[in-house]
């Protein structure tokens, strides 16, 4: 498929077949940059569909767990070479679909690229651990299990990369998937579900339903099959999400919102964090969840940065991310473009100053699309609205302090605590901050997006429940352990119960093992 492919009518992936829902609905997805252009049409998926989709993965549950950990890592190596084959297309069609520019699309190509490469080799490495038993001839070990059939909801602003840190550690730990992907990139999700299986994935080991949230993320997410869901979404969904795994005691992992800060310190090197403020405020024209929409910057440099950054700001060019040169590219979709004027207008309201953007923007081939004008709010307090709720879109907010301990206190002051960034040349204000930022991810002199995937992802407060994707434990989110115990003694030996008595008096076992 290339990027400008004709309008395609997908269907759900269930057992490697394409069906539509069996309510015959649909839906599109739009370019939010020319939002005439449907890129697809998709069915829209209730209960039933979701059951069809989890009864495939039950079926193949068997076979895929039974299949030699090296060789389902080879399956996905092998996706991840498809991946590459296939990135530039991909890239551009993700582009198209969801709207951030190109060179970022490539790197969330990029990113599925390195999950599958450092996942695949997990095939070989995905340890237990033996461990000293506390009686004789008894041998005790560990090992990983998948859950059976899992769901993974997944969000449009990393349609590619999303998919991959959930999907592939998961079928790396034997379990068998069904991706409920967002209404807003669901191409994106259907290209990449076709690379696993043109990589050799068996049928009915990853399905795909696509559908809306309350419909078909509801019926995934209480299906009594499934077994745990991996969700990445908004904190207000994340709680719907919880509180019916809660009640189904299902495991749940949540990856949710953020509302990260950048601090710059007296010392920093301003050009650097003007850099960073830009490309963390700015990239995926903010709809990241890593996304810089705090500024948090001393007194004594508040004037420069700050000029720095609005005449910056001000040569950003928004347009249609396949074209050269544009910097900023829409937002997904028109009611997300209000809900980000809805905020610049609380801005204004709560006393901040709106030092640029803040605009819908209409001229010439913009007002095809669903472009916002790179916006900068100065003179924000901890407490207003702007600097407390996750935007999600090109708006960011300059606060004043006068000590690293203000900065850190306001950097803390969300409910939210994913990436938080210092810059600073100071040895031991960075220290500081690394040690006291309330966040799962802290940089240092570079901006708040910026993960890698062979360290943890995830965050602390509301960002999530406590999980991490990703990163040297990636296979824990996605595996139970086992304990196993061998005893070899051939008599009856009574953990806490023998060991002890045998401990305390010296004696030996009456039942001992002649022979041994
Ligand atoms: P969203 O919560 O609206 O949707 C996420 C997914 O959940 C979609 O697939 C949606 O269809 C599904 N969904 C919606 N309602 C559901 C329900 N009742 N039951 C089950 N599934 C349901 O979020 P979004 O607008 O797609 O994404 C933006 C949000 O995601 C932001 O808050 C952003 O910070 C967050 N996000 C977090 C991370 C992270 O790793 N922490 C990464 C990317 C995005």
């Amino acid at each position: 498929m290339t990027s400008e492919a004709a309008v395609a009518e997908a269907g759900n992936l269930i057992a490697a077949a394409q069906s539509p829902a069996r309510s015959g609905r649909t839906f599109e997805s739009r370019n939010p940059a020319h939002s005439h252009d449907v890129v697809g049409v998709f069915p829209r998926s209730d209960a039933t569909d979701v059951d069809d989709a989890v009864r495939a993965a039950q079926a193949a549950l068997r076979g895929w767990r039974g299949t030699p950990w090296p060789a389902r890592g080879e399956i996905i190596l092998r996706a991840a070479e498809l991946l590459q084959r296939d990135k530039e297309a991909l890239a551009r069609l993700m582009t198209r679909e969801m709207g951030k520019v190109l060179v970022e699309a490539r790197g969330d190509v990029q990113e599925a690229i390195d999950m599958g490469i450092f996942i695949a080799g997990e095939g070989r490495r995905a340890f237990g651990e033996t461990v000293p038993s506390e009686l004789r001839h008894k041998w005790a070990m560990t090992m990983r299990q998948p859950f059976g059939v899992v769901g993974c909801i997944t969000p449009w602003n990393f349609p590619v990369a999303i998919p991959s840190w959930k999907v592939f550690p998961a079928l790396m730990a034997g379990n068998t998937v069904v991706l409920k992907p967002a209404e807003d990139s669901p191409a994106c999700a259907l290209r990449f579900a076709e690379i696993l299986e043109e990589a050799g994935l068996p049928v009915g080991v990853l399905n795909v339903v696509f559908g809306f949230g309350e419909e078909a993320g509801d019926a995934l997410v209480r299906h009594p099959d499934v077994k745990a869901i991996f969700f990445t979404g908004g904190v207000a969904t994340g709680r719907l999400v919880a509180e019916a795994c809660g009640r189904l005691l299902k495991k749940c992992s949540l990856e949710l919102g953020g509302k990260n800060a950048i601090v710059v310190l007296a010392d920093a090197d301003l050009e650097l964090a003007v850099d960073g403020a830009l490309w963390g405020a700015f990239g995926t024209a903010g709809q990241r969840c890593t996304a810089a929409s705090r500024l948090i910057v001393e007194r004594p440099v508040l004037s420069g940065f700050t000029e720095r950054l609005l005449s910056r700001t001000a040569d950003l060019r928004l347009g249609d991310g396949l074209e050269p040169g544009v910097d900023v590219g829409p937002v997904i979709n028109q009611s997300q473009l209000g809900r980000v004027h809805e905020y610049t207008k609380i801005g204004e309201a709560e006393g901040a100053r709106r030092a640029i953007g803040g605009e819908i923007a209409r001229d010439g081939a913009l007002a095809e699309g669903w472009f916002y004008t790179p916006t900068v709010f100065t003179g924000v307090t901890p407490a207003m609205r702007i600097a407390q709720e996750e935007i999600f879109g090109p708006t960011t907010a300059v606060l004043a302090v006068d000590s690293l301990d203000e900065a850190l206190d306001v950097a803390n002051s969300t409910r939210y605590g994913l990436s938080l960034s210092v810059y600073t040349n100071d040895l031991r204000c960075a220290f500081r901050a690394i040690d006291e930022l309330e966040s799962g991810i802290v940089y240092v002199n570079a901006p708040t997006s910026g993960a890698e995937i062979q360290l943890p992802f995830g965050g602390v407060k509301d960002t999530g429940n406590g999980h991490r994707e990703a990163g040297g434990r990636a296979l824990d989110e996605f595996s139970e352990w086992k304990s196993i115990y061998i005893d070899h003694s051939g008599r009856l030996q009574r953990a806490q119960i023998d060991t002890y008595e045998e401990t305390r008096t010296g004696s030996q076992p009456s039942n001992k093992v002649s022979g041994q």
